[in-house]
């Protein structure tokens, strides 16, 4: 395998191209808006400048990274020659069964449709193609650069073949692969929405404010960062529609988003991205301010 075509160029989709781009492979970022392309390039040009920095790698190497990216915005050009295709868009199940529809189309007969999806179903989306057997599930956490783990989801009709390949190709790049099975969820966030969720209903019902909670989870459990401040940080709206999806697919009441969560999330109170969660975010500051609400 030499070439990796990555669909979408946000937050994840940038990281994932530069860590391919970066273990010699050839990668084509494909995104339907070129701002994104654009944001995406530079963002990768400072992540490698921090890596200069720190001395891992070279000015040399950075140039040549950067010279294994090439962006696009016709997707059907961008998947002609690939061998993996690596879905990052934007996590709408519409927008993924198309993008899948569409890339079966036009991609080689051999190449592989892997979908970082946090949480939608990998048997559903490989059903809308024509290679269920050659779709699987490469979840990579966020910021990719840094975070070793990528979950490798086998869908249901995912075969030996296209999982080992997968497996293969995450140490390849560095990474620790690790196969799961799909149900809602995966394994990550089918274990850690439930902290998280815990830990809102804890501060729903009074048992302790925010920075109590956050702080036991830290220097407790050795936990780098508080349920309530991760929580932040995710989006309060992505930990919600996580939530609901693994309220709905399992089918248990022990699933159900906290009042409060859902109350935040109506009201516009989504974390980092909207400036106040659990704790208020002033862009440029690090300091930890619990929001007025939760004092
Ligand atoms: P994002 O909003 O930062 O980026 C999504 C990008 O997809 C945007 O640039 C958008 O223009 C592009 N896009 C939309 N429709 C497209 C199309 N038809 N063709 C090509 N590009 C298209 O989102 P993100 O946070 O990078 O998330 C991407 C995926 O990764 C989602 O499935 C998400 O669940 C998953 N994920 C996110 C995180 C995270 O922490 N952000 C972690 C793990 C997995």
């Amino acid at each position: 395998m030499k070439e990796i075509t990555v669909i979408g160029a946000g937050t994840m989709g940038n990281g994932i191209a530069h860590v391919f781009a970066q273990s010699g492979f050839n990668v084509t970022l494909i995104d339907v808006q070129d701002a994104a392309l654009e944001r995406a390039l530079s963002t990768i040009g400072r992540n490698l400048d921090r890596l200069i920095k720190k001395e891992k790698i070279t000015e040399a190497d950075k140039e040549a990274t950067l010279g294994r990216i090439h962006t696009s915005t016709a997707m059907d050009e961008g998947v002609a020659n690939a061998n993996l295709i690596v879905e990052a868009a934007t996590e709408r199940t519409d927008l993924k069964l198309s993008i899948f529809k569409a890339m079966d189309a036009s991609a080689p007969a051999d190449c592989i449709l892997a979908t970082n999806t946090s949480s939608i179903s990998i048997t559903q989306i490989a059903a809308a193609t024509n290679r269920p057997e050659q779709v699987i599930g490469m979840h990579f956490m966020n910021p990719v650069p840094v975070m070793k783990l990528v979950e490798v989801i086998r869908g249901y009709a995912t075969s030996d073949a296209t999982c080992a390949a997968v497996m293969e190709l995450s140490k390849a790049i560095g990474k620790m692969p690790v196969e799961v099975n799909d149900y809602p969820g995966f394994v990550a966030n089918r274990i850690l929405m439930p902290m998280i969720n815990e830990a809102v209903i804890t501060l729903h019902e009074g048992v302790a404010d925010a920075e109590a909670i956050d702080t036991v989870m830290k220097l407790g459990m050795a936990h780098p960062m508080g349920p309530l401040q991760l929580a932040d940080f995710i989006g309060l709206d992505v930990c919600l529609s996580i939530l609901r999806v693994l309220h709905e697919g399992l089918g248990n009441p022990k699933y159900a988003p906290c009042p409060l969560l859902v109350n935040m999330v109506t009201a516009g109170y989504l974390g980092v991205k909207s400036g106040q969660g659990f704790y208020l975010h002033t862009p440029g500051s690090k300091d930890l301010v619990v929001a007025p609400n939760f004092r």
